[in-house]
């Protein structure tokens, strides 16, 4: 395939600049935690990482599509792909995640207030500000619209009152985007989304240990936090609108979380473990007819993601896909880990030493029987598709 004039000079200032601006730490594997840059008021960055999130921001590039006046690249999809590719072909890490860029940004830019946009957009793209979601509450996860955290009208602002729990990031991050109860008679129509910093009185947190030994998320109470009205998002009683919106997003994040994760192949992993036959072919039959297997379905997903981002460039994308892109991704990143663990072998279950990277492997396979749980259970996504796309008559 060829490539216009302009993408192609596009292609060329981009690597001469990656090649100039990439910090070499910065295009080596990432493979601890402390490798993935979340940025924020308390972060605590290497030099090589702030100067890679800097040189990034200071062209949009952290968020390319984002238009340049919110502090994105302002990027045509076609020139964001030709960015990725060569970060890609450079090995350079991500300058920044976020949930910021992946869920909150995308629904301020379709219901912020202008002045909430220019607030919080460039913030995001620069990393000053990391955020957290609040969403689930005890009583309230795939019926998330039977969620009880009240607000208060009290004129110019709101007081809140209530509990979330896993919360990822809640006591690392800044500020959260949160939903809360603003009128007790309705469900789905009494629910507004509103945001506020973390450090406001009345916001603690309180982390939950998970079987990976990490606690990558909390319980979150709010006790008479103070929220000034013009961090409400949407109008009054119009959140579920903005929260649904902004799942969509989440979904497909989530979806596309297994992509690209890993330092090594699940080939090299295999090889590394059970070695090659006199053919060259992986020496272990079935792991190697179940990898081949995989990588067919994989192939078939990277197909639909394309296929899929084509659909929405054009605005045809049913809304609903996100659930069938949420669904398929978290399975089969399950499947990827379930694989790599056995491919590995005993050794993989080590959990504590240098060798195996403080059980960077086993704490990974553990983390991703989350995936079909978090942005919405895998059964709730098989109910989305069910109804809203086969359109299956209700039970
Ligand atoms: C790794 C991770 C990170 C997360 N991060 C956040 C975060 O940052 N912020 C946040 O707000 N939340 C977060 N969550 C919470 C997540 O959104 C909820 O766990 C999820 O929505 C499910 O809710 P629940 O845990 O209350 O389970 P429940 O809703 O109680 O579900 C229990 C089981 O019942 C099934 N079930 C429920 N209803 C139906 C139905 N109608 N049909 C069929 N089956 C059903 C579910 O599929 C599930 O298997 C996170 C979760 C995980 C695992």
């Amino acid at each position: 395939m060829t490539s216009s004039p302009d993408i192609s000079d596009f292609r060329a200032s981009t690597r001469a600049w990656l090649e100039a601006h990439c910090p070499a730490d910065m295009r080596k594997p990432m493979e601890r935690e402390e490798d993935s840059v979340w940025a924020g008021r308390n972060a605590k960055l290497s030099t090589a990482q702030k100067q890679w999130l800097d040189a990034m921001a200071s062209r949009g590039w952290t968020v390319p599509t984002w238009p340049t006046e919110y502090g994105g690249g302002g990027l045509s999809h076609a020139d964001a792909k030709v960015l990725a590719q060569e970060m890609a072909a450079l090995g350079c890490r991500p300058p920044l995640l976020s949930f910021g860029i992946w869920m909150l940004g995308p629904a301020l830019l379709k219901f912020g207030t202008e002045a909430q946009k220019l607030e919080h957009l460039p913030k995001i793209t620069r990393g000053e500000i990391r955020w957290c979601q609040g969403y689930s509450e005890p009583n309230a996860g795939s019926d998330l619209a039977s969620l009880a955290s009240r607000a208060e009208d009290r004129g110019d602002h709101f007081i809140v009152n209530g509990q979330k729990i896993w919360t990822s990031f809640g006591d690392k991050a800044d500020w959260i985007f949160c939903l809360v109860r603003t009128d007790t008679a309705k469900k789905h129509t009494g629910i507004s989304f509103v945001l506020f910093d973390m450090a406001t009185p009345g916001v603690s947190t309180k982390p939950i240990q998970l079987i990976s030994g990490k606690s990558p998320f909390c319980e979150t109470f709010f006790d008479n936090v103070r929220v000034e009205k013009s961090n409400l998002v949407g109008s009054l009683n119009a959140g579920w609108e903005v929260a649904k919106y902004l799942l969509t997003h989440e979904r497909e994040m989530i979806g596309a979380m297994g992509e690209g994760a890993l330092p090594q192949s699940l080939q090299q992993i295999a090889i590394a473990a059970v070695g090659l036959d006199g053919h060259g072919r992986l020496a272990d039959l079935q792991l190697r007819a179940q990898i081949a297997e995989f990588d067919m379905d994989e192939a078939a997903f990277h197909a639909t993601l394309a296929r899929f981002g084509e659909l929405a460039k054009a605005r045809k994308a049913h809304p609903a896909m996100s659930s069938m892109l949420k669904y398929y991704g978290a399975e089969l990143n399950k499947r990827r880990w379930e694989l790599i663990m056995s491919a590995a072998g005993s050794d993989a279950l080590e959990w504590e030493s240098d060798r195996s990277n403080y059980g960077g492997l086993a704490r990974t396979w553990l983390r991703t029987k989350g995936n079909s749980i978090e942005g919405g259970t895998s059964e709730v996504q098989l109910n989305v598709i069910a109804k809203r796309i086969l359109e299956l008559p209700g039970a």
